[in-house]
C-alpha cells in the first residue's frame, strides 16, 4: 500500500517540472530580433532591423523632439 501512494508523489513532481519549463520558450524569440542601428549614433533603437525610413536610439530621438520644439 504504501509503494503506491510514493510512486504517485513522483508523478505529481514530474508534471511540475514540465509546466515550468513550458513558458520559457516563448519569450526566447522576442529577445533574439535583431534592432536597427540608430543614424546619428549608431546606438541601438527600440525598433526592429526590418523598419522602413530613418530609425533614431531614444537618446537622439528626443534631441530631435527638443529641436523641432524650439525651432518652431
Ligand atoms: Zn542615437
Amino acid at each position: 500500500m504504501t509503494e503506491t501512494a510514493q510512486d504517485q508523489v513522483q508523478d505529481q513532481d514530474r508534471d511540475r517540472v514540465r509546466e515550468q519549463a513550458g513558458p520559457q520558450d516563448g519569450t526566447a524569440g522576442r529577445e533574439s530580433e535583431p534592432r536597427a542601428d540608430c543614424v546619428l549614433c549608431g546606438d541601438p533603437t527600440e525598433y526592429p532591423a526590418s523598419t522602413r525610413g530613418a530609425t533614431l536610439c531614444p537618446v537622439c530621438e528626443w534631441q530631435e523632439a527638443q529641436r523641432t520644439a524650439c525651432s518652431g
